[in-house]
């Protein structure tokens, strides 16, 4: 059973007052940047994400505007960020709340969480900073220093501990529940930080933590270690006719579902399958040229990229390509496609 001291929540909420950071979206209570806000900060830094975060309120101010951006804006404006399904879902949940709530943002959590893409954290934030409601919300950064308030030895890569701490942080939710969640997610953020680093001497819960008092900070929390990363052997193409390059389109579930991208297939092929790849996609080349390898880490596969230059003619049939594979002028590509990061090593190379 994990418990955590009532006598937290004073200090914590004193501490926040005087120490939180100066961020853009603590200047509202608006569910809607609120909201957009939570969103954009998963598995991305806070400074990396101020510039999208003021750029994307500017192109889309409200849900209407979210709900009716055309598909390769929102990658647009997302381009960057990665983890695209995240801008996904952020629009089928404004779509889902402009049709079925008149427009009007849902205020509970219960309802919240029923929303495309927000689970039980990010309903839990947006329910207690933007509509007061008295609700944890247990990121990554609440669970480390849960676990080491509470010299936790329990899982925290098991939902089970998470449902644990979110049950036993309930209680303690007081009437300025926005400020609460905020001063336990600033605290992960900048005091008790991960890798074994916590600033315990200026934690204003030291006395009352576990972990503290035993010395043993460093130990917790404690998580089972991570499947190993699925390693996939890519070969990518950048096919040019000196004006236009070639960009294929993803499936619409998976990986980069729905994302443009450049033409790319499993495995690293020799010089005669690479031939009959460029050939399947309705190209002929005139040459190609091997560019450096790379590779791009997803949260559970790593793609090890080879990569070639492929010089295609500008004489070419306008009906070159295939299905699946087309041609863009490349000042329309810069401008209106978003192609995901991990193509960065190759679309560097684009001729404007
Ligand atoms: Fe984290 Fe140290 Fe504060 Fe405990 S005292 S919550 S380990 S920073």
């Amino acid at each position: 059973m994990i418990e955590i001291p009532n006598e937290i929540v004073t200090p914590l909420l004193a501490w926040y007052q005087t120490e939180k950071r100066d961020l853009p979206w603590r200047k509202t209570k608006e569910p809607y940047p609120v909201w957009l806000s939570e969103i954009m900060l998963q598995q991305t830094r806070v400074e990396a994400v101020k510039p999208y975060y003021k750029r994307f309120l500017d192109a889309c101010p409200d849900l209407q505007a979210l709900a009716d951006l055309p598909e390769e804006r929102l990658y647009k404006l997302w381009e960057g960020l990665g983890y695209y399904s995240r801008a996904r879902n952020l629009q089928k949940a404004a779509k889902t709340i402009m049709s079925d709530f008149c427009g009007i943002f849902p205020s509970d959590y219960a309802t919240l969480k029923k929303l495309p893409g927000i689970g039980d954290y990010t309903a839990g934030a947006i329910a207690s900073i933007a509509f007061g409601e008295r609700v944890p919300a247990v990121d990554g950064n609440v669970l480390r220093v849960l676990a080491r308030l509470s010299a936790s030895e329990d899982d925290i890569a098991l939902p089970e501990t998470k449902a644990a701490f979110r049950e036993a942080l309930l209680p303690l939710v007081p009437v300025e529940a926005g400020d609460f969640n905020q001063s336990l997610i600033e605290l992960g953020a900048t005091v008790c930080l991960p890798n074994g680093e916590p600033k315990c001497a200026a934690c204003p819960l030291a006395p009352f933590c576990r972990a503290h008092a035993e010395n043993r900070a460093y130990d917790f929390p404690k998580r089972s270690p991570k499947k190993p990363r699925r390693i996939e052997k890519r070969t990518v193409l950048l096919i040019e006719d000196g004006g236009r390059t070639a960009l294929s389109k993803r499936p619409d579930k998976g990986l980069l579902a729905g994302l443009y991208e450049l033409p790319n297939t499993e495995g690293h092929l020799d010089e005669a399958a690479l031939l009959a790849f460029i050939r399947s996609l309705g190209f002929e080349p005139l040459r190609w040229q091997r560019l450096e390898d790379a590779k791009h880490i997803f949260t559970h596969v790593e793609w090890q990229m080879i990569a070639y230059a492929v010089r295609i003619s500008p004489e070419f049939d306008e009906r070159a390509g295939s299905d699946r594979c087309f041609l863009v002028e490349n000042e329309m590509l810069r401008r209106n496609y978003a192609i995901p990061s991990a193509f960065s090593a190759y679309t560097k190379y684009l001729s404007v």
